[in-house]
């Protein structure tokens, strides 16, 4: 993308209304605007981060043997009735009536429409386990929408549901929905941590949340913080061995991490004291194990191998995909902008042309443009007519990982400059040899 043609409109001076750091960066780098409280537009530099963030969702999820389809945003309050949340779930539904008047809703979640797609379609044990998700708008009229992505009023979810014919089974969903998050978030840059949750609305007794430790997070969190070093890394998992998935669960679990929902105090004094670290965190996703509760209420019964008849054992799991962009900013970034993980940057690497119109730097800017192209690399080309110090500004602020720059007097010893965001530290190289490195820093991503 060249800059000159593209939509990026970059605010120089810090929003007023903005109160924590990935909220002002997301409305300085011309990624969001707001439409009404909670409510946002997703501009061009935004949703290429969005849509990287639903890619490594997708695709983590279908490692882990998980169904994609789509429900709509507006459903029938009747299914609600059935499972009794159309009149508990209170004042954070948006309900809406059509021109028949007949009474619908915005979707804050769907258990209901999954369940009623579950029995109209499976009645046998045989067609188990199986677990449908989707990437899909929310609306919940919070109280307090604020820190702009982080909590809107509507915001994209992705939600998944599993169906099985045992609790053995669902389990096992449910274990394979943590390490599949797990893998998710390390993609994304991130460290989150799974730590015990008390079931909400949903209700149900196994349930963790995953947490970002973050100084703006909204929940105060308790842990031994040798949590934050466990990584995944690159390790074979094999979702269908309940043994090996478990065991990943446990040892993800086993050291003290809770919410303070949760919170013991008495256990906590056994973590030795130079690892009890309390802190505050921002959710970015949540996982349950809930039983029968809506199969029982909508009568979604299977048949098992035994010939009777049993309600499906059920969970929902659920990934705060637009709230992510926030919290991997509040995780990731210095005093001149945002610094994105390799894993869900807009544009994987930035040209910046120090004096365009001079005719050896345009020629040498095109070839790496379309160099990096030819690798399926999408670089973002300053080829404005502007200040070196004002694309540096621009580059630093939107947080492109690696940048390149080029001026006639590097040109003239045959070379560019090559510049991490996160270190500062900048190499000179010939133009083939930067595009080298940016391709093989991108294979492993
Ligand atoms: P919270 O406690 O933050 O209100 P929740 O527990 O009600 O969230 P869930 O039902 O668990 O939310 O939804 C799954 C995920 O969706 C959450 O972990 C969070 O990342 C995201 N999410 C929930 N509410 C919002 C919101 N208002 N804006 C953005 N993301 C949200
Ligand atoms: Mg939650």
């Amino acid at each position: 993308m060249r800059l000159s043609r593209y939509f990026l409109p970059v605010l120089k001076e810090n929003p007023a209304e903005a109160q924590i750091v990935s909220h002002r960066y997301m409305l300085r780098a011309g990624m969001i605007k707001q439409q009404a409280a909670g409510i946002y537009s997703w501009l061009p530099l935004g949703l290429k981060v969005l849509r990287r963030i639903e890619a490594i969702v997708n695709e983590e999820q279908e490692r882990a043997g998980h169904i994609p389809l789509l429900m709509p945003t507006l459903q029938p309050a009747d299914l609600w009735r059935e499972s009794g949340r159309y009149d508990d779930y209170g004042q954070e539904m948006l309900r809406i009536k059509d021109r028949q008047d007949r009474e619908m809703l915005y979707g804050p979640t769907n258990e209901e429409m999954i369940t009623d797609i579950f029995r109209s379609h499976v009645s046998s044990y045989k067609d188990l386990p199986l677990t449908l998700y989707h990437i899909q708008w929310k609306f919940r009229d919070e109280m307090r929408p604020r820190f702009g992505v982080m909590r809107g009023r509507e915001f994209l979810m992705k939600d998944g549901y599993n169906f099985d014919v045992d609790k053995a089974a669902a389990l096992h969903a449910y274990n394979r929905h943590m390490v599949s998050y797990l893998r998710t978030y390390e993609r994304m840059g991130l460290t989150a941590i799974p730590m015990r949750a008390a079931s909400g609305p949903i209700g149900g007794d196994n349930t963790h949340e995953f947490l970002v430790l973050a100084q703006t997070g909204e929940s105060e969190v308790f842990y031994d913080d040798r949590v934050t070093s466990l990584t995944l890394g690159q390790r074979e998992i094999d979702y269908d061995d309940r043994t090996q998935v478990a065991d990943v669960c446990k040892e993800f679990t086993t050291l003290y991490a809770r919410t303070d929902e949760t919170h013991d105090q008495a256990v906590f004094d056994q973590v030795p004291e130079a690892h009890r670290k309390v802190g505050r965190g921002i959710e970015v996703g949540q996982i349950f194990y809930f039983g029968t509760k809506y199969s029982d209420a909508m009568g979604a019964e299977v048949t098992t191998a035994e010939g009777t008849k049993v309600p499906v054992e059920m969970g929902s799991h659920g990934i705060g995909v637009s709230r992510l962009l926030g919290a991997i900013i509040e995780a990731s970034h210095d005093d001149k902008g945002i610094i994105w993980p390799e894993g869900v940057t807009p544009f994987p690497v930035g040209i910046v042309n120090l004096k365009q119109g001079d005719s050896a730097a345009d020629a040498a800017c095109e070839g790496l443009y379309k160099a990096l192209a030819a690798k399926g690399l999408e670089a973002l080309y300053d080829d404005r007519d502007e200040r070196a110090g004002a694309k540096f500004a621009t580059m630093d602020l939107i947080g492109l990982p690696w940048r390149i720059t080029v001026g006639p007097r590097g040109l003239a010893n045959g070379v560019v400059e090559l510049t991490s965001r996160r270190t500062g530290v900048s190499e000179e190289m010939s133009p083939e040899s930067a595009v080298d490195r940016i391709a093989q820093i991108y294979a492993g991503v």
